[in-house]
């Protein structure tokens, strides 16, 4: 589950029927609320393939619809709508409390919008007809007034009042107590975490927690079952109900086929298994040891998790018995093996899961404390000073760059980390705090083995795979999509600034930073160190950067990770980069990318900003390429 994920859940979205003659169907898909964004995606939370999207400040209206009892052609039947631009977004929830949830969700997230409709259409568009009005014209004005705070459901039979009867009254004050009940979630820990605060909470994977407040989307308020309380990581928790699997201690991200062989031998069980992704998209394989069965000697069996075909769909293994989820049909084969070469007596997974990075090691946590810092070997050093491996309280490693004197706007900076430690996602180099109480200032972030993207490249040249290439630019996309939909803006985006971790990932890195250094040359677009090889016109010309001047950056980045780590422009001065980019020269495909790697390269590189993609767009061709060529 993405970290800044409010709501997660399959449901049913009925298709658009843009032209009034195609027929209406209805599709299972995931929905994904973020503060930014509402995205549905075909497939589960573990694989996915991105549909479609709305921005939240497009939306201008999220209610309940009405249908009078009339039936619903589809097995979920708790209907939805969410208006924006020119469309209208119809959604099925499997229950009441699913649909309030999503209902009162969106509502949180859009009431801040400008563009709130005064009057909704409050029944379904269907067969070129408003059914509430009557109206033929989509864009109909509404007909009935909308409030984003009324809670004008008709939901739970019985227990609201009739809108029309009661129009005149103000709707019943709802006792807070019920309201407080109503908002507590329960939750499930994917992972192990150590609070290191008093005011943090434990929490052990697998275990349920009560959530008691979401003020902060990075760290909310939990109960665990002895009744303590305290803040914990969101990111490290998921929906009871939501359909992950996480939060099972058999379920293996990430793990090939190869590796859980490996695992299952050294574990040398009977009955150790794990779930882990099939190779083919969207399915699961259950991997089985079996020490005693079947040919002579310790043999490993991989059983797909096989689907049934019918509209509610079903779970089985190796003999047809049918199960609505994954870990009912796990339960079941931990007591019968009906089929397989023996029950799944022990699960097995690796020692350590990594856990992923916190916003900041604790709740309102941004300032640490110097004394609890060991210094270990140098990393490096940049504009900013030295960088060097360290360990927070003995334990965490962490990277720490001292600021050196006179190198760094540092006000100004120490005002902005507390944003940016709030920037969490797996494919940024998390900023983990400061320590601005003595000279030098610390800047603490997450350390990454294998240091900077581009000396990974060079000094690997020739061993990498085209995939594994594609695979890095993915992630630095992934990373750089997330930065745009927080509308921040990177300014400086280029191999030396991306990192690269023990397992290859490749992360963003100095998000936001050139605003605070001190040296013109490296400031100014006329300076000597000015990074012009990697801009766009717009900001050699004008320094107006955008997100967009990041994709133009991006487009250089993709080229340095498929010349690997090759200086752009080798042979020419800024000056005559300048020159050359504003007469339309670009620069040449790299041998190593395919034509249409390189078209993403050229779409970076459109001369106008708003000819570019975004992120959002260039995230989905790359991926379209690696399902191309996988
Ligand atoms: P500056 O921002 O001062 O220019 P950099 O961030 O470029 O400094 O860091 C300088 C070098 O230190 C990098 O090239 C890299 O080798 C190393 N380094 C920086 N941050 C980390 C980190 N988080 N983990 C591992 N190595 C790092």
């Amino acid at each position: 589950m993405n970290m800044n994920t409010i709501l997660e859940e399959i449901m049913i979205k009925r298709s658009q029927q843009k032209k009034r003659t195609s027929p209406l169907n209805y599709k299972e898909r995931l929905f994904v609320l973020t503060k930014s964004m509402l995205t549905y995606y075909e497939g589960r939370a573990e694989k996915k393939y991105r549909k479609g999207s709305v921005d939240i400040s497009k939306i201008k209206c999220v209610e309940v619809v009405k249908n009078d009892g009339i039936a619903i052609p589809c097995q979920n039947k708790y209907p939805f709508q969410v208006v924006y631009d020119n469309s209208t977004l119809y959604v099925f929830a499997p229950t009441v409390y699913s649909r309030d949830q999503w209902v009162r969700n969106l509502k949180e997230e859009i009431k801040n919008n400008s563009n709130i409709m005064v009057k909704y259409h409050p029944k379904f568009w269907t067969d070129g007809i408003y059914q509430c009005c009557r109206q033929t014209e989509k864009l109909a004005p509404g007909c009935e007034k909308y409030s984003l705070f009324e809670n004008g459901m008709e939901t739970l039979p019985g227990a609201m009042p009739d809108k029309n009867k009661f129009s005149r009254r103000p709707p019943p004050p709802i006792p807070p107590e019920e309201e407080e009940e109503e908002e507590e979630e329960i939750v499930v820990a994917m992972y192990d975490f150590q609070p290191t605060e008093p005011h943090d909470l434990r929490l052990e994977r697998g275990q349920e927690y009560t959530v008691i407040e979401k003020n902060d989307i990075h760290w909310w308020k939990a109960r665990d079952k002895y009744g303590s309380k305290g803040y914990i990581p969101s990111n490290y928790v998921t929906g009871k109900k939501s359909n992950s699997l996480d939060q099972h201690e058999w379920y293996c991200k990430n793990m090939n086929r190869s590796k859980a062989e490996q695992l299952l031998r050294n574990e040398d069980k009977e009955g150790g298994f794990m779930v882990r992704d099939s190779s083919q998209p969207g399915l699961y394989t259950v991997s089985l040891y079996a020490k005693f069965g079947g040919e002579g000697s310790s043999g490993i069996r991989h059983y797909h998790i096989k689907e049934t075909m019918t509209s509610h769909k079903q779970y089985y293994l190796a003999e047809k018995h049918l199960f609505d989820a994954i870990p009912e049909l796990i339960e079941y084969h931990k007591h019968n093996a009906a089929g397989l070469v023996t029950r799944l007596r022990y699960p097995v997974t690796p020692k350590v899961k990594p856990s992923p990075t916190t916003a900041g090691f604790s709740y309102d946590k941004w300032e640490i404390n110097p004394a609890e810092l060991t210094f270990m070997r140098e990393l490096g050093s940049g504009l900013f000073g030295v960088v060097r491996l360290g360990k927070w309280r003995a334990q965490y490693k962490v990277a720490i760059k001292a600021i050196r004197e006179g190198a760094m706007y540092e006000e100004d900076f120490i005002e902005e980390a507390k944003v940016m430690m709030k920037l969490t996602h797996p494919k940024l180099v998390q900023l983990y705090g400061v320590c601005t109480q003595q000279r030098p200032i610390y800047i603490v972030t997450e350390f990454m083995e294998h240091g900077c993207l581009l000396n990974y490249l060079r000094q690997r040249r020739g061993h990498f795979t085209k995939d594994s290439l594609l695979t890095m630019c993915q992630d630095v996309c992934e990373g750089m999509e997330y930065l745009e939909s927080n509308s921040f803006i990177h300014r400086d985006l280029a191999a030396r600034n991306c990192l690269v971790n023990e397992s290859g990932v490749v992360k963003v890195s100095d998000f936001g930073m050139t605003r605070y250094v001190l040296d013109d040359q490296y400031t100014s677009s006329s300076g000597a160190k000015f990074p012009v090889k990697w801009c766009p016109p717009e900001v050699f010309n004008y320094s107006r950067f955008s997100s967009k001047s990041d994709v133009w950056s991006f487009g250089v980045l993709i080229w340095e990770v498929f010349t690997e780590g090759k200086m752009p422009f080798e042979s020419n001065s800024n000056y005559e980069v300048v020159t050359m980019i504003s007469q339309g020269h670009r620069l040449f495909r790299p041998k190593l990318a395919s034509k249409n790697v390189y078209d993403v390269m050229m779409k970076c590189w459109q001369e106008k900003p708003e000819g570019r993609p975004t992120f959002h767009d260039l995230l989905q061709m790359i991926d379209a390429i690696a399902e191309d060529t996988s």
